[in-house]
C-alpha cells in the first residue's frame, strides 16, 4: 500500500497493488495544470485505488472531451485521474510517500516540451504517445523565441499575466511541499522583481493558499481549472512564477536543484546542474 496527500492534507488517497507503468509527460496541459516542466505518472488497475478522505474538496475541470483533471479547492494540489471505463488509475508520482516500486520508463509528448527544459537521461522519448496508443490529448509546443514581454496563463485561459523584466533566478525544487503542491517530482520556479509583474486578466479568480507554519510557502491557482499561477512575496519584492505557466520562453534556464535532500527516491538527476541539500547558499 502506498499513500499520498495534497499539500494542505485535506485530500488523501492510496494504492494497493503493483503499478504497470511510469512516464514523464511533457504535454502542455500537464505543464499548465501543475506549473512544472513535466509530470510523472504511474498507472495501474483502477481497482487498486481508493480515496482516503476529502473527496468533497476536489474540483474537477474538464480539460478535453475525454479527460477531466482534479485539484484540491483549498491548496490546488492535483489529483489522480480515474478512467473507470478502462479500469485505469493514473496517479501523479510526485507526492507518493515511499517508493512506488518502479522507475520512469519513458518521456511522452516530448513534441510539446518546454524550451527551457532539457532532457538529459537516456529513456525513450515519444513525440506524443508510444506507438499503439492513440492521443486524445491536445497539446501545443511553446515558441522558442523570446519577446520583450514574458507572458503566462492558466490552463483554461481565464487568468493571464505579463512580466516586463529579466528573471532573477530559476530553480528546480525537490522539497516535499513542492512535490505535494505541484503533484510532480520537482517544481521549477522563476523569480522576478515584483514591480515588473502585472495581471492581465482574471486576478479575482485566483485562490491563494498559505501553508500554516511556513512563513513564505503557499500556492496560487485558478479557481476554475486549478492551473498553478504566480504568487508574490511582498516582503521580498519578488514574485515566484511556476515555470509551467509561462507561454513564452523566459530566456533563463534552471540554475540549480535545491532541496535534493528530500528528493523522491525513484527520481535520478542526470543533468550537471549544482545540487543543494536544502536552499542554495546566497
Ligand atoms: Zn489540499
Ligand atoms: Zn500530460
Ligand atoms: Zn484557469
Amino acid at each position: 500500500m502506498i499513500t499520498a496527500s495534497c499539500l494542505c492534507g485535506e485530500v488523501g488517497w492510496q494504492y494497493d497493488g503493483a503499478f504497470a507503468s511510469m512516464s514523464h509527460c511533457h504535454c502542455s496541459m500537464c505543464r499548465k495544470h501543475h506549473g512544472t516542466a513535466f509530470v510523472t505518472f504511474v498507472t495501474g488497475p483502477g481497482r487498486g485505488f481508493s480515496w482516503a478522505g476529502g473527496e468533497g474538496s476536489i474540483r474537477w475541470y474538464r480539460s478535453s472531451e475525454h479527460n477531466r483533471r482534479g485539484f484540491c479547492v483549498r491548496c490546488g494540489a492535483k489529483m489522480p485521474m480515474l478512467l473507470s471505463e478502462h479500469d485505469l488509475a493514473i496517479l501523479p508520482a510526485g507526492p507518493l510517500e515511499g517508493d512506488p516500486g518502479l522507475r520512469p520508463q519513458r518521456h511522452i509528448f516530448v513534441g510539446s516540451r518546454a524550451p527551457w527544459y532539457t532532457i538529459t537521461d537516456s529513456l525513450p522519448q515519444h513525440a506524443a504517445l508510444p506507438p499503439g496508443l492513440s492521443a486524445s490529448v491536445v497539446s501545443r509546443p511553446m515558441p522558442e523565441t523570446r519577446p520583450d514581454t514574458i507572458s503566462g496563463s492558466c490552463l483554461c485561459g481565464d487568468v493571464a499575466f505579463e512580466i516586463g523584466a529579466a528573471p532573477r533566478r530559476m530553480y528546480n525544487c525537490h522539497c516535499l511541499r513542492c512535490r505535494r503542491a505541484r503533484s510532480a517530482v520537482h517544481a521549477t520556479n522563476v523569480f522576478y522583481p515584483l514591480e515588473s509583474f502585472r495581471w492581465v486578466r482574471g486576478e479575482s479568480q485566483l485562490t491563494d493558499y498559505a501553508l500554516p507554519g511556513a512563513p513564505y510557502f503557499g500556492t496560487s491557482f485558478c479557481s476554475r481549472c486549478g492551473g498553478m499561477m504566480p504568487r508574490s512575496g511582498k516582503e521580498h519584492g519578488i514574485v515566484t512564477v511556476p515555470a509551467g505557466s509561462l507561454d513564452t520562453d523566459p530566456g533563463m534556464r534552471p540554475l540549480a536543484h535545491i532541496y535534493v535532500g528530500s528528493k523522491a527516491p525513484w527520481f535520478e538527476i542526470t543533468d550537471t546542474l549544482p545540487q543543494f541539500a536544502e536552499m542554495r547558499a546566497r
